[in-house]
């Protein structure tokens, strides 16, 4: 059996070594020093200033839906994760659901701006698979109408845009450190802001309102804190987070020597790096793609429609008109995300690669 994903183990050392500082100082939660010290370490490792680390990836982005008081609607892509738009739902602001753009993948500028009315208080683009969206358009968009811009970045862990980080883009971006993303605490996310104002809000808000430095109530809150134990995974795997890297980069690679001849992949962004989060292939058509996720499937092979089902469809789960979105219903049907772990083979991505290959040919 070759599994979609596994989540990366640290050595067990490494973990004890972070898990005993917590245990002796007997401090497991409330902004405590390992939480402290992994935020200053993602800060100096990404390049970005403003890092709240929280609870979980989900809680990061209702908190800068929160932080930026959003009503109405947000502009947001069809071709994501579920948590995208149900963090939104959530909070009773209405997915306004734009096309994305067919190359790319991700959410067309121009689509997002004809979408956005009287309603609509916020732009929420996602960096699928961690290729950069179109932020110079979306940063256009943002300065012309002066909506808020949030970017899902729960893909785009350690991704660089000319050299920059691509979390420093629009008012925040939200990242996932969920078991199965490419870096993780078990559970755990982080909010990046663009000024300190917005951070220090922010802040307060996940400590049930309650400002740290003079304890005083400024607002409503919610518990949404990261614990100790938590950071602790998240730094074990800090230590190793260059290792993770090239690994991942190495099968991703391969992937791609061994597919290009068969296989179209989302074009990625001329000036970005490559964080090999997830390897996505994208099929002629949707008879294609199911052939193939069967064939691999019959081989023990493990793959996801990822993303499916297109978001717009889901007649009931979100408020507003079910609008169409004819790119993403298209691709949610022709593309398989492949197994790609850190503990994964050369072999076992040869196995992929080959099962993928002969389920092309036509029976
Ligand atoms: C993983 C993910 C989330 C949710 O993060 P959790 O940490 O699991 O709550 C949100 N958006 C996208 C695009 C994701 O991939």
């Amino acid at each position: 059996m070759i599994p979609l994903n596994k989540p990366y183990l640290p050595e067990q050392a490494q973990y004890q070594k972070y898990l005993q500082t917590a245990l002796d100082s007997q401090r497991l939660t409330n902004n405590g020093p390992l939480v402290q010290e992994l935020k200053h370490r993602l800060e100096q490792y990404l390049g970005v200033k403003y890092l709240l680390p929280v609870a979980n990836g989900t809680m990061a982005l209702q908190l800068a839906y929160k932080t930026f008081d959003l009503t109405g609607n947000a502009v947001t892509t069809p071709y994501t994760f579920i948590a995208t738009s149900s963090s939104l739902q959530w909070l009773n602001i209405s997915p306004n659901f734009a096309d994305i753009n067919p190359d790319t993948l991700n959410l067309c500028p121009d689509q997002a701006l004809t979408a956005i009315n009287n309603n609509t208080s916020a732009l929420v683009p996602v960096h699928v698979y961690g290729n950069p969206c179109d932020v110079n358009a979306f940063e256009e968009i943002r300065k012309t109408t002066g909506l808020k811009v949030i970017y899902d970045a729960s893909h785009a862990f350690g991704i660089t845009l000319g050299g920059q980080s691509i979390l420093n883009y629009g008012d925040a971006s939200t990242l996932s450190f969920h078991a199965t993303k490419l870096f993780h605490c078990v559970e755990g996310g982080a909010v990046i802001f663009n000024n300190e104002a917005d951070y220090r809000r922010a802040a307060r808000m996940i400590n049930f309102g309650i400002a740290e430095s003079s304890g005083e109530i400024a607002g409503p809150g919610i518990n949404g804190k990261m614990s100790e134990l938590h950071a602790a995974m998240g730094l074990a795997v800090l230590d190793d987070i260059d290792n993770i890297l090239t690994r991942r980069n190495r099968l991703f690679e391969l992937y791609k020597t061994l597919l290009t001849d068969y296989l179209d992949f989302p074009l990625w962004h001329r000036e970005a790096s490559q964080n090999a989060i997830y390897f996505p292939v994208i099929f002629n058509s949707a008879e294609d793609c199911n052939r193939s996720f069967l064939a691999l499937e019959k081989q023990g092979i493990a793959s996801r429609r990822y993303f499916s089902p297109s978001l717009n469809t889901l007649d009931g789960t979100f408020s507003g008109p079910g609008i169409s979105c004819r790119h993403s219903e298209a691709y949610a049907q022709r593309v398989l995300c492949l197994p790609l772990y850190f503990s994964l083979t050369e072999a076992e991505v040869k196995k992929v690669a080959g099962t993928l290959i002969r389920s092309l040919a036509k029976p």
